[in-house]
């Protein structure tokens, strides 16, 4: 009886989808809803800190004088996307989990 019981699953799964996916050459597409990470675009960024005055966990620092430097703690971000709305050059942008920073790998 438990042998008919394993040849059932067997042959099930023979049929089915694998129930893991091929990882990391095949990623799990975001869910709905799921705000995913901060970039910039620095091209058009004129560095006024508007970003910056505006992120609840001061993830963001802008510096003008003596250089221009846009920072970011991805540690500290609370995934709000303030700064995405406040932007006023649009260089902001939540983009996919899956999209990596300049600096990963
Ligand atoms: S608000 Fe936009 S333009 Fe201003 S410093 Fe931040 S990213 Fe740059
Ligand atoms: S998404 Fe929110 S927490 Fe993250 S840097 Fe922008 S304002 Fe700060």
């Amino acid at each position: 009886m438990k042998l008919f019981a394993m040849f059932n699953d067997i042959v099930r799964n023979l049929f089915r989808k694998p129930a893991t996916r091929n990882y990391p050459y095949e990623k799990r597409p975001d869910f709905p809803g799921t705000r995913g990470r901060l970039m910039i675009d620095p091209t058009n960024c004129i560095y006024c800190g508007i970003c910056a005055k505006k992120c609840p966990s001061n993830a963001i620092t802008v510096t003008r004088k003596p250089d221009q430097s846009w920072q970011f703690d991805r540690f500290r971000c609370i995934v709000c996307a303030a700064c995405v709305e406040a932007c006023p050059k649009k260089c902001l942008r939540m983009a996919p989990r899956t999209e990596k920073y300049p600096d990963e790998e």
